[in-house]
């Protein structure tokens, strides 16, 4: 028997960052290998577009000196009356928020990358958010370039590999924009650049 809390530890804590290493090989990629962080006093996010075999957007929220990460088939969006897919996947180091560059063929997600938005977030009402995303519901606001205002993201479903499916909308608030399409904000916000541009370079 395990209590919630101890549950919302393994959440996200319990191999770190050994199942991003495992898939990557740092002689051939320019990823970085990347080490745990302390938790700043300001929690970072960085949203990437990789168009990787399909195109999809990485979400990746600053929680216990790693990178929680979804990835987001259509994108995340400012329009309140959508929800995305999030299909959560292994946590990335904190440096890897300033990863844009061309991952090698081959290579595990090869394809494209671009930092699509980056800023910081904090969870709404004080909560824990390690012990929120355990539980399965985390409310936060994002103050990003791109991304503004109270998001939420919500499991939704988890099949029998353990594989979790997660919801993430846009509350109606003072930054809610309806039809926002990420599509139509295809710049990276480190460089200017888009993806082509990145794979061009
Ligand atoms: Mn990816």
């Amino acid at each position: 028997m395990t209590s919630g809390r101890e549950a919302g530890i393994s959440w996200h804590m319990a191999d770190h960052l050994a199942r991003y290493r495992d898939k990557r090989d740092f002689a051939r990629t320019p990823e970085p290998a990347g080490a745990e962080g302390a938790q700043g006093d300001h929690r970072t996010f960085v949203v990437q577009r990789h168009r990787a075999r399909r195109l999809h957007y990485d979400f990746r929220l600053e929680v216990g000196g790693v990178l929680v990460s979804w990835a987001v088939p259509k994108g995340p969006t400012l329009d309140p009356k959508v929800r995305r897919g999030a299909f959560h996947v292994e946590d990335h180091p904190l440096d890897y928020g300033g990863f844009e560059g061309v991952i090698p063929g081959g290579q595990y997600g090869s394809g494209d990358v671009i930092v699509w938005d980056n800023g910081t977030w904090e969870p709404a009402d004080g909560a824990d958010p390690a012990a929120a995303l355990a539980a399965g519901e985390l409310h936060f606001d994002m103050y990003g370039t791109k991304l503004r205002g109270r998001f939420v993201l919500v499991r939704s479903r988890v099949d029998s590999n353990g594989k979790e499916e997660w919801l993430l909308l846009h509350k109606r608030d003072q930054y809610a924009v309806d039809g926002w399409d990420p599509e139509e904000h295809p710049r990276s916000v480190l460089s200017g650049r888009t993806n082509d541009e990145v794979r061009e370079d």
